[in-house]
C-alpha cells in the first residue's frame, strides 16, 4: 500500500441538489451535553416540527429547547420581531433559573435571516449578565448540514472562553457522556489529568484558551471551531480520528507525543483496550470481509469510518462521499485510506445515485431519504445519521462501530434465505 493512501487522490467535487438534514439536528446531542444550556431556535413551523420529531417531547423534564416561531406577519416590522425575541428570552429566563447559557440559533426562513441574531445576543447578553451568557449561531439548512450544528455551536463559543497561557490540553467536540469518561481515564492514565472539553457540561467548567493551549479533535466536523480556536492562539494536534482499534490508538499517541509522554506509556495504558477492541472488531467482520462500501456525503465522518472499514474490517470502499472536505482535519485519515475508492465533495443527488447504482455495492451508507428508496431497488444501506447518535469512539465502542455497518448485511442475508426457503 503507498504510505501517502489517498493523500493525492484527485477530489470529485460536485455541487448540485444534496439530501441532508440541517444543522438544527445537531440541538438534540448538543442539549443532552450542556446540562444548563437551553437552545431557542428563531425559526418556523418547520423548524419546530423537526426538533420535535428528532429530539421527542419530554414528558416529565422541562426541556430545554423550544422555537420562537415567526410569522410571515412578523415581516411587518423587524423592530416588533426583535421586541417580540427580547420578550420571549425575558419570559423564559424568570421562569427557568437553570439556564445559564442561551444560544439562539437562526434557521433559513427569510424573515429569520434579516433579523440580526448577533445583535440581538450581544443586548441580551449585556441584559442577562452575570447569570446567563447569550450567544448565536445558525443551524439553517441553506449553510449547514447536520452536524454543522455542532461546529457553528462551538466556533461560536470560542470567543467567550477566557484566556489562558496555561500549557494545556482540549479536547473539542461532543462525545456521549460514558466515552468522553473513557477517553478521560485514558489521558489521566497517560499522566494526562487537568483536560478541558468543549463543550463543557456546565458554563461554569473552566474552559480556556490561550497560545500554550493544543487541541485535539474528536469529531471530524468541526472546521470553523478549529479556526476559532487556532485564531486565539492553539495549536492542532493532527491525529486520525479516534474511531476502531487504529484510530483510538493513533489519537491517543498524537496527543501522547505532543506531551512528551512516551509510546511505551501509550503502549502500556491501551495494551488491555486494544486487545478487546480487536476481539470486538473482529466478530462484525466476519460479515464485512471482502465486501463493497459506498458512502453518500451525509455526517462528515465518512472518510475516517471509511479508514476503519478498510483497514479493520477488511471492506472495500467503492466512493467516500463527504459534504466539506477539510484537508487539515483529513490528512491524517486519508493517508491511511489506500488509494482506490473515488473521494468526493459535496453532492448533485442524481449524479451520485447513478453511480451507485452501476457500482451495486454491498453497503451504501446514506442520509434518512435516500435509504428507503435505494432498499426498495435491492441495495442495502446504513443510515449515516445512526454513526451521529451511537456511542462509536474509542476503543469500548470499536465492536459496536462495526456492527452497525455488519447489521443490514445480515440481515440482508437472512431476508434472501427466507425468500429462497
Ligand atoms: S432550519 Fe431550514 S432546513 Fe432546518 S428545519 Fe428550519 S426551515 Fe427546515
Amino acid at each position: 500500500m503507498s504510505a501517502q493512501g489517498c493523500t493525492a487522490t484527485p477530489v470529485l467535487r460536485e455541487r448540485g441538489q444534496r439530501e441532508v438534514f440541517c444543522g438544527l439536528t445537531s440541538i438534540v446531542w448538543l442539549h443532552r451535553k450542556m446540562q444548563d444550556a437551553f437552545f431557542l431556535v428563531v425559526g418556523s413551523r418547520t423548524c419546530a416540527h423537526l426538533l420535535q420529531s428528532a429530539a421527542g417531547v419530554m414528558i416529565f423534564a422541562e426541556p430545554r429547547f423550544g422555537t420562537a416561531i415567526l410569522d410571515e406577519t412578523d415581516l411587518a416590522g423587524l423592530a416588533c420581531a426583535q421586541d417580540e425575541l427580547d420578550n420571549v428570552v425575558t419570559q423564559l429566563l424568570s421562569r427557568r433559573s437553570d439556564i445559564r447559557q442561551l444560544f439562539l440559533v437562526g434557521s433559513c426562513p427569510s424573515e429569520v435571516i434579516k433579523l440580526d441574531l448577533e445583535k440581538a445576543a450581544e443586548r441580551l447578553s449585556q441584559q442577562f449578565a452575570p447569570r446567563v451568557r447569550v450567544i448565536n449561531f445558525s443551524g439553517s439548512g441553506i449553510e449547514t448540514t447536520f452536524t454543522e450544528g455542532e461546529d457553528a455551536c462551538l466556533a461560536a463559543m470560542v470567543p467567550t472562553l477566557p484566556q489562558s497561557d496555561a500549557a494545556q490540553l482540549l479536547v473539542a467536540g461532543a462525545l456521549p457522556d460514558v466515552v468522553q469518561d473513557q477517553m478521560l481515564g485514558l489521558l489521566a492514565d497517560m499522566g494526562l489529568a487537568d483536560v478541558a472539553v468543549l463543550p463543557a457540561a456546565r458554563a461554569d467548567d473552566r474552559v480556556t484558551v490561550g497560545p500554550n493551549t493544543k487541541v485535539a479533535m474528536v469529531q471530524p466536523f468541526l472546521g470553523e471551531t478549529l479556526a476559532a480556536l487556532t485564531r486565539r492562539g492553539a495549536t492542532h494536534i493532527a491525529a486520525p480520528f479516534p474511531f476502531g482499534e487504529e484510530g483510538s490508538t493513533a489519537w491517543l499517541r498524537a496527543v501522547a507525543r505532543a506531551f512528551g509522554v512516551s509510546d511505551a506509556v501509550v503502549d502500556r495504558v491501551t495494551e488491555a483496550p486494544r486487545a478487546r477492541a480487536r476481539r470486538a472488531v473482529a466478530q462484525a467482520a466476519e460479515v464485512l470481509s471482502g465486501k463493497s462500501v459506498f458512502f453518500l456525503p451525509d455526517s462528515q465522518l465518512e472518510i475516517p469510518l471509511a479508514r476503519f472499514l478498510t483497514r479493520e474490517c477488511g471492506m472495500q470502499a467503492i466512493e467516500v462521499g463527504a459534504p466539506f472536505i477539510h484537508s487539515g482535519l483529513m490528512a491524517p485519515d486519508l493517508a491511511l485510506l489506500e488509494a482506490g475508492p473515488v473521494i468526493s465533495e459535496g453532492q448533485d443527488v442524481d449524479l451520485q445515485l447513478d453511480r451507485v447504482r452501476a457500482a451495486r455495492p454491498d453497503l451504501t451508507v446514506c442520509g434518512l431519504g435516500l435509504a428507503n428508496p435505494l432498499e426498495a431497488e435491492g441495495l442495502t444501506t446504513k443510515w449515516a445519521i445512526e454513526l451521529v447518535f451511537t456511542p462509536v469512539h474509542f476503543y469500548e465502542q470499536a465492536g459496536d462501530l462495526a456492527g452497525l455497518f455488519s447489521r443490514p448485511l445480515r440481515r440482508r442475508a437472512i431476508l434472501q434465505r427466507e425468500a429462497a426457503e
